[in-house]
């Protein structure tokens, strides 16, 4: 991860103020409320100020006075910082917020799911697992194996699982699209687990997700 960083600065107008003689222009010009202030950022979204100088300045030359926070206050209710740079910090702190619980909320109702697929079985259910976990015949049990396992049927109290051609040494090499695996379908490549063996294979996470 990189941090992408910065300071900045800026003046908002935040109304007018009055018409009076400037001593720089030399005469009698229209006067603003003004805010100097500058901010920090982290990837341009955390964001805070560092520093507000409130000033009455001239509109046509920016020469004018400094006057304090309790000044600008008596005459004026909004400050028009943009909240992005105000309020950064807390709108990525909350988006954060709602990301993480979001996140933990959708892992719990997969992980419900899954135990739900689990326990209601259904041909054609796919099972991701590391299969040299499971079948040692084609694999040495030693590496990792990430292939996926499909429901053909039940015999007893077993569930029975062919078991995909092609298996991979890292989980992501897997094929997204599902259907395009082709599976060993022979009965004597057949892999036949109970439901206490596949619970204890989920727990253990050799089978680590089930889809449908
Ligand atoms: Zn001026």
């Amino acid at each position: 991860m990189f941090f992408i960083w910065g300071r900045g600065g800026n003046r908002v107008t935040a109304g007018e103020a009055t018409h009076q003689t400037c001593s720089t222009c030399n005469d009698v010009t229209q006067f603003n409320t003004v805010i100097d202030y500058r901010f920090f950022h982290l990837w341009y979204l955390f964001s805070f100020l560092t520093s507000r100088q409130y000033a009455v300045v001239c509109e046509r030359c920016g020469h004018g006075a400094y006057i304090t926070k309790s000044e600008f206050k008596q005459t004026h209710h909004k400050e028009k910082i943009p909240i992005i740079r105000k309020w950064g910090w807390l709108i990525s702190c909350l988006l954060m917020v709602f990301l993480v619980s979001y996140a933990i909320y959708s892992s719990k109702q997969e992980a419900a799911l899954v135990n739900q697929y689990m326990t209601q079985p259904q041909v054609n259910d796919i099972y991701f697992a590391d299969l040299a976990k499971i079948d040692s015949s084609g694999y040495n049990s030693e590496i990792h194996a990430y292939g996926t396992m499909k429901l053909v049927g039940f015999e007893d109290e077993y569930y029975l699982f062919a078991i995909a051609n092609v298996a991979y040494d890292k989980k992501k090499g897997i094929p997204k699209t599902l259907s395009t695996i082709e599976y060993v379908e022979n009965d004597d490549e057949i892999v036949a687990l109970t439901e206490p063996e596949i619970i204890e294979l989920k727990n253990s996470n050799i089978i680590y997700d089930i889809r449908r």
